[in-house]
C-alpha cells in the first residue's frame, strides 16, 4: 500500500473508536488543547527510531529522563525534604503508572528478603488501591491484603494496621484513589509504616501532576506527598495531568539504598553489560521526548491553568451531581476524579441506566465500575466548556429515569480489557 492509503485506512479503522476531542469522554484521554497536541507530535516524531536502552549512544535521553527526574522530585515533595535527605532521592521513568507500581511491589519485596529476611512477603492496602497492586502481587509473589475502606472512600488506618504482621514489607496510600478520587490519610499511613520499620509507597499516578497546582490554588490542604515522614516511595503519572503522551511515569524511592534496589544490571551472557532501570530493555524515546517537551512548555504556569480550569470543570459538575435529586458522590472526593451515581431505594436510579442514558442523549462516556455500582469520571482542562452542556443532560435523565424507574439489564463493569 502506499503511504496515504495506509493512513487512510486507518482512519477508517477508528470510525468505532469514541471520539475524545469534543470532551465527552472521562476515562483514559487528557487533553490539554490542540497546541499542546502539536508539540507531542512534534516532539515524538523526533525520537521514533532513537532507543533509551543506552543514553551512551543517544546521551539527550539520558539528559531528559534525569531533567524529567529532578522536576517531578520538586514537584512531589522532595525539595522539602532537609538538604542531607534531599540528594539522597532517587528516581527512575517507567512506562506507566501500572509499571511503576509493579517496580514498588518488587522493590520492597526484594527489602524485605535482603534486609528483612522476609521470604513469604504481604503488603496492606485499601480495596481503594489501584489493581495494577495487585498485578505486581501476582507477578512477584507478594501477597496483597486489601482492607476496605471507610464510608468516605478512604484508607481505615486502624483495620490496615491490623491486617499487618512481621512479614508485612509495604504500606500503600492513594492521594488520590483511582475509583473514588480519595486522598488516603498519608500521614497515618506514613506514620503506620515507619513505627513499624517498613516501606510505605504513595501511589499518586493519578495526582502528582496535578495535586502541587491544586494546593498551590488552595483548593487541597492533605498532605500527600514525599515529604510526609514514613512515606518511601511515590509514583506519577506524566501521562495523566501532566499531559504527556502515553507511555511515561516517574517513580521516587525517598533514599538512595532503597533506589538501588529498582535497576537491573548483569553481565552474565556474551552481549556486554545490561543495565536496565525499568522492566523494558529496548525502551521508546518519544514518550520520553514528549513528556520533557511538556514539561517546559506548559511550565508552572501552563500547569496551574489547567490545573484551574479541570477544577473548576469538576467542581461544577460535582455540584451539579450534588444537587440534583436521584444522583449522589460515591465517598468523599478530594479532587477532580469522582464516582457518582443513583441514589438507591424508592424514587431512586439504577447507575448502569443513568449511564446508558447518558451515552444516548449526548454521547457522554463514564466507565462503569462496582461496587458499589457507579459511573467514574476523571474530569481534565479539555471538560471546562463542557460542563454546562453535561449538567442540563444529567438533570434531564435523572428525571425521566426517576419517572420510568428504568434498569439496565448489562450489569458488566470494565477498566481494562484483554
Ligand atoms: C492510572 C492509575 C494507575 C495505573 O496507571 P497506568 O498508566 O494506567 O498503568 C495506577 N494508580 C492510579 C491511582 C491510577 O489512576
Amino acid at each position: 500500500m502506499d503511504a496515504d492509503e495506509v493512513v487512510s485506512q486507518m482512519e477508517s479503522l477508528r470510525h468505532e473508536d469514541r471520539d475524545w476531542r469534543g470532551g465527552r469522554v472521562f476515562s483514559l484521554v487528557y487533553t490539554a488543547g490542540d497546541d499542546v497536541a502539536d508539540l507531542l507530535s512534534r516532539a515524538s516524531g523526533l525520537y521514533t527510531a532513537e532507543n533509551a536502552l543506552n543514553t551512551l549512544v543517544f546521551p539527550s535521553l539520558g539528559w531528559m529522563q534525569h531533567d524529567i527526574v529532578t522536576i517531578t522530585t520538586g514537584l512531589l515533595g522532595g525539595d522539602a525534604l532537609p538538604e542531607d535527605e534531599r540528594s539522597g532521592v532517587r528516581g527512575y521513568l517507567t512506562s506507566g503508572g501500572t509499571e511503576s507500581l509493579l517496580q514498588a511491589t518488587r522493590t520492597a519485596r526484594d527489602w524485605g528478603r535482603s534486609i528483612r529476611g522476609i521470604d513469604q512477603p504481604n503488603m496492606v492496602l485499601a480495596t481503594s488501591a489501584h489493581a495494577a497492586f495487585d498485578k505486581g502481587a501476582h507477578w512477584f509473589d507478594v501477597e496483597a491484603r486489601r482492607v476496605p475502606v471507610g464510608p468516605d472512600g478512604a484508607a481505615d488506618v486502624d483495620a490496615m494496621a491490623e491486617a499487618m504482621d512481621d512479614r508485612t514489607v509495604l504500606v500503600v496510600g492513594s492521594a488520590p484513589s483511582y475509583p473514588q478520587g480519595v486522598i488516603d490519610p498519608i500521614p497515618q499511613l506514613g506514620a503506620l509504616a515507619g513505627e513499624r520499620g517498613v516501606l510505605c509507597h504513595v501511589d499518586a499516578c493519578l495526582g502528582g501532576f496535578i495535586l502541587p497546582f491544586l494546593v498551590t490554588l488552595g483548593h487541597i490542604t492533605k498532605p500527600w506527598d514525599l515529604s510526609v515522614p514514613g512515606v518511601t516511595s511515590i509514583s506519577a503519572d506524566l501521562h495523566k495531568y501532566g499531559y504527556a503522551s502515553k507511555g511515561v511515569s516517574v517513580i521516587l524511592y525517598r533514599n538512595a539504598e532503597l533506589g538501588r534496589l529498582q535497576p537491573f544490571v548483569t553481565s552474565n551472557w556474551l552481549g556486554g553489560l545490561y543495565g536496565s532501570p525499568a522492566m523494558a530493555g529496548t525502551r521508546p524515546a518519544g514518550p520520553i521526548a514528549a513528556g520533557w517537551a511538556v514539561l517546559h512548555y506548559l511550565g508552572e504556569d501552563g500547569y496551574l491553568r489547567l490545573a484551574a480550569a479541570t477544577h473548576q470543570a469538576a467542581t461544577a459538575i460535582k455540584s451539579c451531581i450534588d444537587s440534583t435529586p436521584g444522583l449522589v458522590l460515591r465517598g468523599k472526593p478530594d479532587a477532580t476524579v469522582f464516582a457518582f451515581g443513583g441514589q438507591d431505594g424508592p424514587g431512586g436510579i439504577d447507575t448502569f441506566a443513568l449511564g446508558e442514558a447518558l451515552a444516548d442523549r449526548g454521547g457522554w462516556f463514564f466507565d462503569r465500575q462496582s461496587p458499589p455500582d457507579s459511573l467514574h469520571a476523571t474530569v481534565h482542562a479539555g471538560h471546562e466548556r463542557i460542563a454546562d452542556e453535561l449538567c442540563a443532560d444529567m438533570v434531564a435523565v435523572a428525571g425521566e429515569l426517576r419517572a420510568s424507574g428504568a434498569r439496565a439489564t448489562d450489569r458488566s463493569t470494565t477498566y481494562g480489557t484483554v
